[in-house]
């Protein structure tokens, strides 16, 4: 069991900048939606998923959108030391493109998702990092981050971060589908 108390167990602690609160209720998902999330990571497993939630305000309305891992490719040109099974990066023009269609059908941004491959589902400093400007405020606001722990026998659990104003950080709870 990874989460018990040997040595590897605590080494994701300190890769997490963010973790599931036990206090906060879970965040319910569409069945399905959370379902197609959940089985992007297994199909992408040893490698880390990437795609977006899209949608109105009324999360029956959201749908998940795929989004190719390109961080070993920026791993290959010297960008990151991380390669796809330890990180994830979407390409930045298919990003435009995506929200630009989202646009014009309606739809915002409401989550970007991303798996983690043997190891539990957090936001690590790097995912925050990521997520952060520069002087801490999340880069999208309103947008959530949705973490999935894919393991090589399947799906362990999901966790949904989403920024707590009064509090000034991102906060963990684990999403379920109903
Ligand atoms: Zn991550």
């Amino acid at each position: 069991m990874a989460d018990g108390s040997s040595p590897r167990s605590e080494a994701w602690l300190e890769r997490a900048a963010a973790r599931a609160d036990p206090d906060l209720p879970p965040r319910v998902l569409p069945r399905a939606l959370l379902a197609d999330v959940l089985g992007h990571a297994r199909e992408c497993h040893p490698e880390e998923c990437c795609g977006l939630l899209v949608g109105t305000e009324d999360s029956r309305s959201w749908r998940a959108v795929r989004c190719a891992n390109v961080q070993s490719a920026r791993r290959a040109r010297g960008d990151s030391d991380l390669d796809a099974s330890q990180a994830f990066w979407i390409d930045e023009q298919q990003l435009l493109e995506l929200l630009g269609e989202c646009d014009a059908r309606g739809e915002s941004l409401r989550a970007v998702y991303h798996s983690h491959v043997d190891t539990a589902a957090y936001l690590s400093h790097t995912d925050l990092d990521s997520a952060t400007t520069t002087d801490g405020q999340p880069l999208w606001p309103g947008v959530a981050h949705l973490v999935v722990s894919a393991w090589g026998d399947g799906v362990r659990e999901a966790v949904w971060f989403d920024w707590d104003p009064g509090e000034q950080r991102f906060r963990g709870r684990p999403a379920q589908g109903g």
